[in-house]
């Protein structure tokens, strides 16, 4: 099937609610044009570097969401340009973030990455880091970074019951955040989870961002 059709089909099968960020990682600049030729609009890559080298290539009312573990160093590149941040895991990051959004005259819609899965090597925050970075003043002092929610993935595997227990304990750090942290504020609202392989389960767990590659380019090399 086209990106076109692939596109379509991933559309139809999801709420309206849901927005669909299309992970072009690996995908050359042609190829991310089909897509957008289609009609999307929302990316994500997960590497700095290779997007800091596709972005100008590409239209810019793309909305790009960043998924991938940040380096400090590549925070300045990004900036200028990104929509949103999804992979936030620490408060030494999201100060980076704040002061060259700062530089930019901009403010970066953020998420916090959570840690979710069983395999050790995926990055992200537990409940207890989470409220201590929300809780410091560093945070709290902050006018250039906007944090809208959450991020996790799922361990990898096809076990429903393991997929739905993952997505179901990152909706309830969201649930708990958003009463502690965030209950008068309308911008903390998103939950981003759900890839090719799971986002239906993701879907039914709450999920209102899902990050699909696989399902929309095919197969990575
Ligand atoms: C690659 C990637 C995805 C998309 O994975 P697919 O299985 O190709 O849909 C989603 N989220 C993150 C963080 C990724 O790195």
């Amino acid at each position: 099937m086209s990106i076109r059709e692939n596109l379509l089909r991933l559309k139809q099968s999801m709420p309206p609610h849901v927005k669909l960020v299309a992970v072009s990682k690996t995908q050359a600049v042609d190829v991310i044009r089909e897509a957008y030729d289609a009609g999307q609009r929302l990316f994500g890559e997960n590497k700095a570097q290779e997007l800091i080298a596709k972005q100008p290539g590409l239209p810019d009312d793309i909305q790009w969401h960043f998924i991938g573990h940040l380096q400090s160093n590549k925070v300045k590149y990004l900036v200028p340009f990104v929509r949103m941040i999804e992979s936030v895991d620490s408060l030494r990051l999201l100060k980076e973030i704040n002061k060259q959004a700062g530089k930019a005259g901009r403010r970066i819609d953020c998420l916090l990455q959570f840690h979710i899965a069983s395999e050790e090597t995926k990055f992200g925050l537990d409940p207890e880091e989470a409220r201590s970075l929300l809780s410091s003043e560093s945070y709290q002092a902050m006018k250039h970074v906007r944090i809208c929610g959450l991020m996790g993935m799922a361990t990898f595997t096809d076990d429903e019951n393991i997929l739905t227990v993952e997505f179901r304990t990152l909706r309830g750090y969201f649930e708990s955040i958003k009463n502690d942290f965030f209950a008068h504020d309308d911008a903390f609202r998103e939950i981003s989870m759900g890839m090719s392989g799971d986002y239906e389960v993701a879907i039914r767990e709450g999920s209102t961002i899902v990050r699909i590659g696989t399902a929309i380019f095919g197969e990575r090399n």
